[in-house]
């Protein structure tokens, strides 16, 4: 065996992630195999078998499509086409024969959520409800004042100067971060006669463990219109990425677990796979392990 670099660049994991960096190194004239341990890259954006049972894609919607085809285009790699969602979410089930409809027309929200509490004063669900939707458009705002480039990628100054003025900017979305999502629920829609609506609310985000910010960032990409489906569904976008990758020269190896990274003399040397098998490049990048 030769420990001559076989790859420039080897990406761990296929998801958007993996697909989005490893097609930018291969356009810049990179030899890039990307390994993944799935049957196919993917990722979150893909089914995939676990233990023997088929696990359907996580995720299904998309925000900002503009900046996804602005890197698409970037890439040399086909457009996608997005179609605006609204109402986002129809929650059935906290309470049988009713439904919350979570849309940016907040008539038709608070409708359904008063249908959700019909023994509450109406103005008790106006108002808390109004409040959410206040909090969410914060949140959204301030999530845009965000730079798109990576805190990895910036110089010391320019970080530092980002993490003072992140207290200031984003100071709902610090105090937000940190509470769970039950809290800001019961604050704005207290007492037992609300627990359906609560229950809807918090099924928005049907995370353990779910913060405060979750919601309310969510709902704040509903509320200003900001959520949609791509033609074809998330696989769409992994097709055609992967597509891209391949055609800017890049490799794609499936069922392949990469279970460590080789370092030598403080330098990276290459990976090594499940079966003991070793991959040598001058680079390792992974979002995964
Ligand atoms: C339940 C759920 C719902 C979501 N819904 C949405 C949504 O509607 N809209 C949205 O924009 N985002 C959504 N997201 C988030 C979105 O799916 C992720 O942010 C995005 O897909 C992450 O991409 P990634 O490449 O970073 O990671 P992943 O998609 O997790 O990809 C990582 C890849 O690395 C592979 N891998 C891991 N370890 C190894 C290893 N040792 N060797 C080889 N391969 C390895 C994995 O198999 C996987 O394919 C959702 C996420 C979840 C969990």
């Amino acid at each position: 065996m030769t420990n001559e670099p076989e790859w420039d660049s080897i990406v761990i994991g296929g998801g958007l992630a993996g697909l989005t960096s490893g097609a930018y190194l291969a356009m810049a004239g990179k030899s890039v195999l990307l390994l993944e341990q799935q049957a196919g890259p993917g990722g979150c954006c893909m089914a995939y078998t676990a233990n023997g049972r088929t696990v359907p894609a996580a995720a299904h919607l998309v925000n900002d499509p503009d900046l996804i085809n602005g890197i698409l285009r970037e890439l040399g790699a086909k457009e996608i086409v997005f179609t605006p969602l609204d109402p986002a979410f129809e929650v059935t089930g906290p309470c049988p024969g009713k439904s919350l409809i979570v849309t940016s027309d907040s008539e038709v929200f608070e409708k359904s959520a008063r249908e959700l509490v019909p023994g509450v004063p109406l103005e008790h669900v106006h108002m808390g409800l109004g409040r959410l939707i206040e909090l969410s458009r914060q949140i959204h705002h301030e999530t845009r004042t965000l730079p798109l480039e990576s805190p990895e990628l910036m110089s010391f100054f320019k970080r530092l100067i980002l993490g003072l003025s992140m207290q200031r900017k984003l100071k709902g979305s610090m105090e937000y971060g940190r509470m769970p999502v039950q809290q800001i629920l019961s604050s704005l829609f207290p007492g037992d006669e609300m627990q359906c609506l609560r229950a809807a609310l918090r099924s928005v985000v049907p995370v353990h463990g779910a913060r405060a910010l979750d919601l309310l960032q969510l709902l704040g990409n509903v509320v200003e219109n900001n959520i949609f489906y791509p033609d074809g569904g998330v696989e769409s976008l992994i097709e055609t990425l992967t597509r891209c990758f391949q055609a800017h020269g890049g490799g794609v190896r499936t069922v392949a677990k990469v279970t460590s990274v080789d370092v030598s003399g403080g330098a990276v040397t290459g990976v090594t796979l499940a079966g003991d098998i070793s991959i040598h490049a001058d680079q390792v990048s992974s979002t995964s392990i």
